[in-house]
């Protein structure tokens, strides 16, 4: 089956939405045949993209988009840049290696980040300082006793903070207790691909508005766009949750929108009834709880949705309903900031798989493919677009390996099962969410 561009809508809601409109500048017509080509201009797409055009500095990388970047999930998330993971429940000591294996990814792609940020000096609110876990309800509190442990045995660099730290800090009296874990970053997240994308080495080639409609495998590789072919000697694939809709990790990988909302910027006085720091993130340590963050620029954004709606935006009229749960959440953390409107709403989708498993490595012949971070995809995702790189050009290495081991995907039932099961997946995460959604 042949996909149409239809089949990559988008909207006009998001982080990009408070950055100066982005115009398209390039398109493809006839054939043309390359080297290296990247399907999906996201975080694994720009940092494949970027590595592979420093190892092959004679060779032209091609990167494609089915839309504008910035429009995809990586500007569209919460901006959370992912040092160290959160693995729910009681320590278990048995998964240390792993643990360790998966924060050594995190900060990889958390310190390619840090000096791509630097180096292109992109204005993207970038602060490296760490963001903090929050809990609000008694599971929510257990919880960070577990998450203590965890970070203890893995001596990783953490504070603990009591109710009155985390009011001081943040304003609010929701959050009974919370850890600030320093390996972490907070972003503009469509600030940052757009920057990363502006400065991509010249031998890369970036094509927006420009979707892969199919790709035929064998001896050659062949794209097919709505004006002209690809033919290429080797492709990745750093589509995220769309790669199923070109023939890659059918049941194996599926999408989960999300969404949030933004307030207007806030006055000195409202900023002031904030306590004492300038800008934070806030994950709720319940894996069903709200993000929340007070931006460099003065907003708090809350996101605190999940569904299964078919791997699909949310339509204007459903995301205008979803307002009302982000309403209720914002006014129960910052009842002072009751009269405070929101100015933007958006949604996005994440990539999930069965048993939460990330995909990194070959899907055929000169064909790979990384992707479905669960949520967690800033920094791992960067990492794994630059490893994959590396791989696919012959390379050798710790993050390799670390990428590589990576566990197998669970299938998943065929439609309409599949839906029915995902609906429930999905639902599963608000159980015991009490106070912290
Ligand atoms: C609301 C929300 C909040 C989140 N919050 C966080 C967070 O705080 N921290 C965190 O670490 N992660 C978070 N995530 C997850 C994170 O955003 C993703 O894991 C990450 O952005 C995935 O990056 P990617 O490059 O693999 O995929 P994407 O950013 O989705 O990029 C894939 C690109 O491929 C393009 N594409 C798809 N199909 C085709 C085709 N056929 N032809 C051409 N182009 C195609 C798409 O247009 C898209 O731009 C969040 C996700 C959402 C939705």
């Amino acid at each position: 089956m042949t996909l149409s561009s239809r089949d990559f809508p988008t909207d006009q809601h998001g982080w990009s939405e408070l950055l100066p409109a982005r115009q398209a500048c390039r398109s493809i017509k006839g054939t043309v045949r390359v080297p290296w080509v990247v399907v999906g201009a996201g975080l694994t797409g720009l940092a494949c993209s970027r590595r592979l055009a420093e190892l092959h500095p004679n060779n032209e990388i091609l990167l494609l988009d089915a839309r504008l970047v910035g429009q995809g999930a990586s500007g569209r998330n919460s901006g959370f840049t992912v040092g160290v993971s959160h693995f729910p429940g009681v320590f278990k000591a048995h998964e240390k290696a792993n643990f360790a294996r998966v924060n050594r990814i995190n900060q990889a792609g958390l310190s390619i980040l840090d000096q791509q940020i630097n180096t292109l000096a992109i204005d993207c609110h970038w602060d490296s300082s760490g963001f903090h876990h929050g809990a609000a309800d008694i599971a929510s509190v257990k919880e960070q006793k577990n998450f203590i442990d965890y970070l203890n045995a893995m001596e990783i660099e953490h504070s603990s903070l009591d109710q009155q730290a985390m009011q001081s800090r943040f304003g609010t009296t929701l959050y009974q207790a919370g850890v600030h874990v320093r390996p972490g970053g907070l972003v503009q997240p469509a600030a940052l691909v757009r920057g990363l994308a502006d400065g991509l080495p010249s031998n890369v080639k970036l094509v927006e508005n420009c979707p892969v409609l199919k790709v035929q495998s064998g001896d050659s590789i062949k794209l097919q766009l709505a004006k002209g072919e690809v033919i290429a000697d080797n492709l990745v694939m750093a589509t995220n949750y769309e790669a199923p809709k070109l023939g890659f990790l059918r049941r194996r990988l599926i999408g989960s929108t999300l969404s949030g909302s933004f307030t207007r910027v806030l006055t000195e006085q409202e900023l002031a009834s904030l306590g004492s720091h300038k800008s934070w993130g806030i994950i709720s340590l319940h894996g069903g709880g709200a993000t929340l963050r007070l931006t460099q620029d003065g907003r708090i954004c809350l996101r605190n949705t999940a569904e299964y709606s078919g791997a699909e935006l949310l339509s204007s009229a459903a995301l205008k309903s979803r307002q009302a749960i982000h309403r209720s959440s914002f006014e129960k953390r910052f009842p002072q900031l009751a009269h405070v409107p929101f100015e933007h709403a958006w949604s996005g989708v994440e990539g999930i798989s069965g048993n939460g498993t990330n995909f990194f490595g070959q899907q055929g012949k000169n064909i790979y493919l990384a992707g479905g971070y669960n949520g967690s995809g800033v920094s791992r995702g960067t990492a794994f677009g630059q490893t994959l790189a590396d791989y696919a050009s012959g390379g050798q290495s710790e993050l390799i390996t670390d990428c590589l081991s990576s566990a197998t995907a669970t299938w998943l039932p065929p439609r309409p099962f599949l839906d029915i099961g995902a609906m429930f997946k999905i639902s599963a995460r608000f159980r015991g969410v009490g106070l912290d959604r």
